[in-house]
């Protein structure tokens, strides 16, 4: 065997075994990922989940336990009828906080490592109209948790609407809060904190807490349709989600449908976020009656008989599944999640919308392809991306 063959087998070997530091650390994430996945578990399920040899499973435990990233809680009898110690992940000795930035509202919650929030200590206030005062008010209301001695903080999530550049977290462009444009928010209130803060695009964020907390849980193709203010996509491939060369990808909501339509946000006129999403919806509702309605007293009344929005709801739907169809055109998913509340006016609203899309699809694309509406929501997968970030300090992830 020449020299250089030998060098670059020994290289690939290297790159093959992680050494047994490495192999702990990968480990542990995974009995991480495994918890965050299950919820509470007891040692032998997270043995039986990973695979590990039960005294690797007892050891790695005992780092984490050490560590901080997990907590015993109470006991509770195994199938074999032995009580079993149940480890969960840290939830009162740490936590994390998750912030979501909306075009009406922001909010504020702080959650434990599985990064559920905690309801009762969440704080939600109008969206401030300046930058300076959105990044006083964030830093305001988030010291509660960065400064609370009892619980270790360790970081903020931000999800953030728009053209969002993770790595740096500067916003190129959000088109419904133009006052973020080209603000770097992510460090900025890093900076205020002192706290490690991640920024995770919105759909981006969608996409995480269905993976996590949703119907994503063992998708590896899939995509999630945000109809709620504005549009925009998120899509899985093959397991990775698709940002594209900046983080940009996905803004689908863009797209031109109407060359003469409404004016957007964006400064172009028909794009399809004007005419496909709830907002689309409420101001065709708002035309019809001639008052002010939101989107609560609008499916309220209807559920009442009150108002009929049946004609507006199909309007909106007819241009949705040109959405839905061009999605799965392009991207082939298994399933489209659908996140906002139109779905919510009519039970029969899904398969229509389905009926709709199947009529504009490519037929092989569209096969079995399931159209319903999405489980998780913004703040978790803000929570979720933050929390990606801080696993990682333990040990890389296999995939
Ligand atoms: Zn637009």
């Amino acid at each position: 065997m020449k020299e250089r063959d030998r060098n670059s087998e020994g290289a690939l070997a290297s790159l093959a075994t992680p050494r047994p530091a490495t192999l702990k650390r990968i480990n542990m994430r995974r009995f991480l990922e495994e918890l965050r996945l299950r919820g509470p578990s007891t040692r032998a399920e997270l043995t039986r989940a990973t695979g590990v040899a039960p005294p690797t499973s007892s050891s790695i435990i005992a780092d984490l336990l050490e560590t901080g990233w997990l907590e015993a809680a109470d006991s509770r009898v195994t199938p074999k009828g032995r009580p079993g110690r149940i480890f969960r992940l840290a939830t009162s000795s740490a936590q994390v906080v998750g912030v979501l930035i909306q075009i009406e509202r922001c909010f504020v919650a702080p959650a434990g490592l599985d990064g559920i929030p905690r309801k009762e200590d969440s704080v939600s206030f109008p969206t401030p109209r300046s930058y300076s005062e959105l990044l006083a008010t964030l830093a305001e209301h988030t010291q509660a948790f960065t400064r609370d001695p009892t619980r270790r903080c360790l970081g903020i999530g931000l999800g953030v609407p728009g053209l969002v550049d993770e790595a740096s977290g500067r916003i190129a462009l959000s088109p419904n809060l133009h006052f973020l444009d080209g603000q770097t928010l992510g460090p900025d209130l890093a900076s205020l904190t002192d706290v490690q803060v991640t920024c995770t695009q919105e759909e981006h964020a969608l996409c995480l807490a269905e993976q996590h907390l949703g119907k994503a849980k063992n998708l590896s193709d899939f995509a999630v349709l945000d109809v709620s203010a504005g549009m925009g996509m998120g899509v899985v491939s093959g397991g990775r989600y698709m940002s594209g060369r900046r983080g940009f990808a996905g803004e689908i909501g863009h797209v031109t449908v109407e060359p003469n339509g409404k004016l957007c946000g964006c400064g172009n006129r028909g794009c399809l976020e004007t005419v496909a999403t709830d907002s689309a919806f409420l101001n065709e509702v708002r035309a019809r009656i001639q008052g002010d309605i939101t989107i609560e007293e609008a499916l309220s009344q209807s559920q009442k008989g009150q108002i009929d929005i049946r004609k507006d709801l199909d309007r909106t739907l007819d241009y949705l599944a040109i959405g839905i169809a061009a999605i799965t055109n392009l991207f082939n998913p298994e399933a489209i999640f659908i996140h906002g509340r139109l779905l919510d006016f009519d039970e029969q609203a899904a398969k229509r919308l389905t009926e709709k899309a199947k009529e504009r699809a490519l037929p092989p694309s569209f096969d079995e392809v399931i159209i319903e509406k999405a489980q998780g929501n913004k703040l978790y997968g803000a929570l979720a991306g933050l929390l990606d970030s801080v696993f990682a300090t333990v040990g890389p992830r296999l995939s």
